[in-house]
């Protein structure tokens, strides 16, 4: 079995995370190093290495990952903001566990 990624274990309680949100198919931490007044990881549970292993099965999920980044801007009032998926070390991937970077100022 393959060891579980940090943020597997974040979202098993194994290590501290700042959580905002949670529901059945993904979890919503503060960055612990944020590069805009908000800035979120929208993650799934399941543990996809990144957005190119996702397949057309994942669908539901990444909408509902866009739409759970798009509730939490609102609920940090933030009008303007930027949706960041890094794919890829050259990309400036760290994790290899697919997340989604709400990067927020709010208004
Ligand atoms: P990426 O570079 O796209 O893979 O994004 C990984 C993000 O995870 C970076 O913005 C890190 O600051 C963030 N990060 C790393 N460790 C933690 C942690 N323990 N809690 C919250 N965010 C983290």
């Amino acid at each position: 079995m393959s060891e579980k990624t940090l943020f597997e274990r974040i979202i098993d309680r194994e290590i501290p995370g700042d959580f905002v949100y949670e529901d059945e198919l993904c979890v919503a931490i503060k960055d612990i190093n944020p590069k805009a007044p908000v800035h979120v990881l929208v993650i799934p549970r399941k543990a996809l290495r990144g957005i190119s292993e996702a397949e057309p099965e994942d669908s539901t999920l990444l909408g509902h990952l866009l739409l759970v980044a798009q509730g939490l801007a609102k609920q940090n009032a933030c009008k303007d903001y930027r949706l960041q998926i890094n794919n890829g070390e050259k990309a400036g991937q760290t994790v290899f566990h697919l997340h989604l970077h709400l990067l927020g100022w709010p208004s």
